[in-house]
């Protein structure tokens, strides 16, 4: 328990169920004093958003669908007519057809690429977009990418071509709102099991390979890139923007499997 956001509004958009990695972002952020708002897509996350959001003692649970310019701009709507000013805000949102995170990329669908780019890239340039009005006092905004933007990973496919996007766009992003004294990162987080991952063929070969194979010989958990996200959030990041963190037990750094990894 810290005071590092205390007195701080954030937003944390991509909350899905307590898996989410939002959710271990927002259980830190709430421990460090933060006051919290919460997005959600479509009737049927409500039900399961809104206790959560209770548990992190936030009553502030709003409907985005970030594929709706309408939507997005309604969000911003509300959150200004109640708070006014934000101090924080957290990105959380990917989604691809899953028919494609498996097999070759080369095969993927114009629909499907186009459809993947805006969910998992634009949006986040279009909530930066209106958050930068909100962010009165300054602010700092972080997105999720994985490595699979860097290096080919099996069954990724569009996904990684599009977190490529996604880390492009935080370096614009951060030199355009630098100025006003807003930072914009991403963390690069490991493998963890949650309802988007599920999608992703093979991916408990996967999570198994980051086990055997990373400098800490384990996989990380929501809450360790919760603590990570409290660093870029708050004070203790003042001086990062434009970075792409990896919380990944250090499996970036690794060119080979490593020399105790059993076959798998
Ligand atoms: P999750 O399923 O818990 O969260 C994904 C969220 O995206 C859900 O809340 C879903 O409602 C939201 N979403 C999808 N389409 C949306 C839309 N049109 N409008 C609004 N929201 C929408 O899974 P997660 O793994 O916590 O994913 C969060 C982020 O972390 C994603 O960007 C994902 O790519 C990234 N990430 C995940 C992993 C992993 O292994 N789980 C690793 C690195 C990065």
């Amino acid at each position: 328990q810290t005071d590092l956001l205390k007195g701080k509004r954030g937003l944390i958009m991509g909350l899905a169920n307590d898996k989410s990695i939002a959710w271990g972002i927002a259980k830190c952020c709430h421990e460090a004093g933060a006051e919290l708002a919460f997005s959600y897509q479509g009737d049927a996350l409500l039900k399961r958003v809104t206790p959560l959001a209770a548990e992190v003692g936030s009553d502030i649970v709003l409907p985005c669908d970030v594929g709706d310019m309408e939507s997005v701009d309604g969000l911003f709507e509300a959150l200004r007519q109640r708070w006014g000013r934000l101090d924080f805000l957290v990105h959380a949102i990917g989604f691809s057809d899953k028919n494609e995170l498996r097999g070759r990329y080369v095969d993927t669908s114009r629909d499907n690429f186009l459809m993947t780019m805006d969910i998992s890239v634009y949006s986040f340039t279009a909530v930066v977009n209106r958050a930068e009005k909100l962010m009165t006092e300054g602010g700092s905004c972080l997105t999720l990418t994985y490595y699979g933007a860097e290096r080919v990973m099996p069954h990724y496919n569009v996904m990684g071509v599009a977190k490529a996007g996604l880390e492009a766009s935080v370096r614009y992003l951060a030199e355009d709102l630098g100025k006003d004294g807003i930072r914009v990162n991403a963390i690069s987080a490991g493998p963890i099991k949650t309802l988007a991952a599920s999608g992703i063929g093979d991916f408990r070969y996967i999570l198994k390979w980051n086990e055997l194979n990373s400098p800490l010989r384990r996989n990380v958990t929501q809450d360790e890139v919760g603590k990570a996200a409290l660093y870029l959030l708050s004070e203790l990041g003042s001086g990062t923007t434009g970075e792409v963190m990896h919380v990944d037990a250090g499996y970036h750094l690794v060119g080979m499997k490593a020399v105790d990894a059993p076959d798998i």
